[in-house]
């Protein structure tokens, strides 16, 4: 009994890799430029007020409106959460017993997948980094979760495999776009046309509010009731609304710092994945706020990286089945991007230990 059920007992614990005098850390694909100071502004403020003694909004109903304007759709529908895990997490609990994903993927699918007690369906990436849409269609899940751009490997997923997966799948697909403000292109509109995709993003990423856990699903309103009421009331607390309210209005400390802090992490990845290069870590193409280097140094190197107050994310145990890391052993290192000077820093001491 104490123990808790055997799905609970057997899964990890998430271990992030803090330490206490860190120079730079790149390791969670945050935003590494801070938050929006309206956002900031607005946090300030409600706190001061009554806000904090009474409960938030049960659904997030004053965002909704202003998400869909952000991301251009009149006909979809809003499910918001304590961050986008949380939307992952309740789409799950609404429709699964059973989920298809690609490997290597986020690594909390897998595991709130055991949570709600789904089965898995692990799916390895092509030679080429792209989904393999008929393997995952072949599943026959009752969820295909496909993460475009794809952490770990900052990849994107090509439109032809998406849309094939889209037009086939058996059930739900789940296309997780947490770096979609970092890539070429987004998937979002397929909600337009498609009652069965629902799309995940987050505030977590390019809107620099990690701290707060504010993410949101859009999809068609029957498939967003179902889930929203899987996720239940109350999950995303009063401050975080008003910041991410602030943070979608079109002003110079709202949405266009948001856009501006994106599009420098754009040229910056490139420089980042020049520099790499020249330092012997050639790193595969990326669509998101961060790059990743198939290595087979990876362990070695972010441990000496740590002792020097650089975080990173390494990586081992990668699916060998994919060519790429069949050369690597398994093992890459996942590099965030930011302003250029952490960068710099970042190389310099890099360039020590490599
Ligand atoms: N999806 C992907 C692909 C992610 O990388 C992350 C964060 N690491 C999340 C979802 C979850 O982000 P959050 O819960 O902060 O919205």
């Amino acid at each position: 009994m104490i123990d808790g059920r055997a799905e609970v007992r057997g899964l990890p614990l998430y271990v992030p890799d803090a330490i206490a005098n860190c120079v730079v850390d790149a390791s969670d694909n945050t935003n590494m430029w801070g938050a929006p100071p309206a956002a900031v502004r607005a946090v300030a403020a409600a706190a001061a007020s009554a806000t904090i003694a009474r409960y938030p909004s049960v659904y997030s109903e004053p965002l909704k409106d202003a998400i869909l304007d952000y991301v251009g759709l009149k006909q979809a529908a809003v499910v918001t959460g304590c961050g986008s895990d949380d939307v992952l997490d309740s789409t799950m609990r609404a429709f699964g017993d059973s989920i298809a994903y690609s490997t290597p993927t986020f690594s909390m699918i897998p595991i709130l997948a055991r949570l709600n007690g789904l089965a898995l369906h692990p799916v390895p990436l092509t030679n080429a980094l792209d989904l393999d849409a008929e393997r995952l269609v072949d599943c026959r899940a009752r969820i295909t979760y496909i993460c475009a751009p794809n952490n770990p490997t900052a990849t994107p997923a090509s439109r032809a495999a998406v849309e094939y997966v889209v037009e086939r799948a058996a059930g739900i697909v789940l296309i997780d776009e947490a770096y979609a403000e970092f890539a070429p292109e987004t998937f979002t509109s397929l909600v337009a046309d498609n009652e069965r995709v629902v799309i995940a993003r987050t505030f977590s990423k390019a809107f620099g509010l990690a701290g707060l856990r504010v993410g949101f699903g859009v999809g068609a309103p029957d498939v967003m009731r179902v889930i929203e009421r899987a996720r239940g009331p109350f999950k995303v607390s009063a401050l975080a609304e008003r910041a991410v309210l602030a943070a979608l209005e079109t002003s110079p400390d709202g949405l266009e710092w948001v856009r501006d802090r994106a599009a420098r992490a754009i040229v910056n990845r490139t420089r980042l994945a020049d520099s790499l290069a020249t330092l012997g870590l050639p790193v595969l193409p990326s669509a998101a706020t961060f790059v990743m280097a198939p290595t087979s140094r990876a362990l070695v190197l972010a441990s000496a990286l740590r002792e020097r107050g650089v975080l990173v994310r390494p990586f081992a145990g990668l699916p060998r089945e994919i060519e790429v890391f069949a050369r690597s052993g398994g093992e890459g290192l996942r590099i965030g991007v930011g302003p250029w000077e952490m960068m710099e820093t970042l190389l310099s001491v890099l360039a020590e230990v490599v």
